[in-house]
């Protein structure tokens, strides 16, 4: 029996094998993951499932009778140990699998901070898998001091649902402002001052110099001198694709697992998809760390896997829960030249490169979500002039 087998068992391999059922693939299909548990939803992981409003029933992604109705073998806390592409065959303990097609859905793995900062501390918490909050959660208690180190989704959102639980919150920002890698100066001033308005702290253009603490961590030092004296400490700088199977396979590597236009690795039989796979997006090689592109490219691999020859042509979207607020993103914003903001029904930001509308972030502005994601969607030339203009937002698709 060899079949398909599908590597990592987050949002991407079970979209994917999901799609080879529907595709009417009726041969073998295996998801290995090493955690102890069937696929589930990350993005509550860091908003409603840390603040205890979400159960795990809810946070799973399908049924045990889904896959088993599927006949799609699950193989959990299973860790490959190699992948030999020439014989066809994925190693793990104990264990040989062959495969006729396999697909890389390994994901991406948070950055640490080194042992010589600290790295090694107790009570020091990344947020990427249930395990992560298993340990944070019983240290959300009102009154602790917390310090976030990291400006981006992760760090905000955490800082946001340890407000809401009574934590005092100091947030450390690296480089001169937070969400400088995703969002314009603008949409972080309006996150900035949404935070500031509950109690937040935001320090930016300050890093750290070294965790302090004995055995657990009990104060962060910044380059400054400042000491944040702290009861726990959560760590968001970003995550690293995790390549170290396809690297050892020998499969090209650029930032991530570097896929063709069908999500197709260097070798012809392996596929990849999700936070680990480099795609094309509008002429820039990069990947693209979300659920919508996990589901997306997901379903296009298994598709392309049963010989469908399609293109994959991301069409990215992003959300973000901060307190009682939503921050919708549309579109990529890589290269925009200038942004146009927006007090319409909402605040809204609406990027351009050059006269091209190419994104649009919406802080509880559903609205100008819509209509700007139909717009990017559809190629549309409307100019940054009539954006400006719009009084209201519809109108704009009515051009
Ligand atoms: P991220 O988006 O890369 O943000 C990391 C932040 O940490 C950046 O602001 C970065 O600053 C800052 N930073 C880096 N090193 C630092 C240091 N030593 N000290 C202080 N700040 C430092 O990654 P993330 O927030 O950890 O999120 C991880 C992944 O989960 C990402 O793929 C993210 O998109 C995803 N995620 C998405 C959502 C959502 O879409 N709502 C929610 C949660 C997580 P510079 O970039 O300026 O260097």
């Amino acid at each position: 029996m060899s079949g398909i087998v599908i590597i990592g068992a987050g949002q991407a391999a079970a979209s994917l094998a999901a799609k080879l059922r529907t595709e009417g693939y009726e041969g073998a299909v295996t998801i290995i993951g090493e955690e102890p548990v069937a696929p589930y939803q990350r993005p509550p992981l860091s908003k409603a499932y840390l603040l205890g409003e979400m159960p795990l029933e809810r946070l799973t992604l399908r049924s045990p009778e889904f896959w088993a109705e599927q006949n799609i073998t699950l193989k959990l806390g299973t860790r490959v140990d190699r992948i030999d592409p020439a014989a066809k065959r994925v190693r793990m303990a104990g264990e040989v699998l062959g495969y006729d097609q396999l697909a890389l859905c390994t994901g991406a793995d948070p950055k640490r901070l080194a042992p010589a900062l600290g790295g090694d501390l107790g009570n020091l918490f990344t947020i990427r898998n249930l395990a992560d909050i298993d340990a944070l959660e019983p240290q959300m208690v009102a009154g602790k001091r917390l310090v976030v180190i990291g400006g981006g989704y992760i760090g905000l959102e955490t800082a946001a649902v340890a407000r809401k639980l009574g934590l005092e919150v100091t947030l450390v920002q690296a480089s001169e402002r937070i969400l400088r890698r995703v969002a314009c100066r603008e949409t972080a001033d309006a996150v900035r001052a949404l935070h500031q308005s509950e109690g937040v702290t935001i320090l930016e253009g300050t890093s750290l110099r070294e965790l302090r603490g004995d055995g657990m961590v009990d104060s962060v030092e910044l380059v400054d001198g400042t000491v944040l004296p702290a009861d726990l400490v959560v760590v968001g700088i970003g995550v690293t694709p995790a390549t170290r199977l396809a690297e050892e396979a020998g499969l090209v590597l650029g930032d991530g697992i570097v896929t063709d236009s069908q999500g197709r690795t260097s070798d012809p039989h392996i596929w990849s998809a999700g936070d680990c796979a480099e795609i094309n997006l509008n002429g820039a090689r990069m990947r693209l760390e979300s659920v919508g592109n996990a589901i997306d490219m997901g379903e296009l691999v298994a598709c392309n896997m049963l010989g469908a020859g399609k293109d994959y042509q991301p069409k990215p979207w992003f959300w973000s829960d901060m307190f009682a607020s939503k921050l919708q993103i549309a579109g990529w914003n890589g290269g925009y030249t200038r942004v146009i903001a927006k007090n319409v029904d909402g605040q809204s930001f609406w990027y351009f490169r050059d006269d091209q509308l190419i994104a649009v972030d919406a802080l509880d502005a559903p609205r100008a979500y819509m209509v700007g994601k139909r717009l990017i969607e559809a190629g549309s030339d409307v100019t940054p002039a009539e954006v400006e203009a719009a009084v209201d937002l519809k109108s704009l698709m009515r051009r």
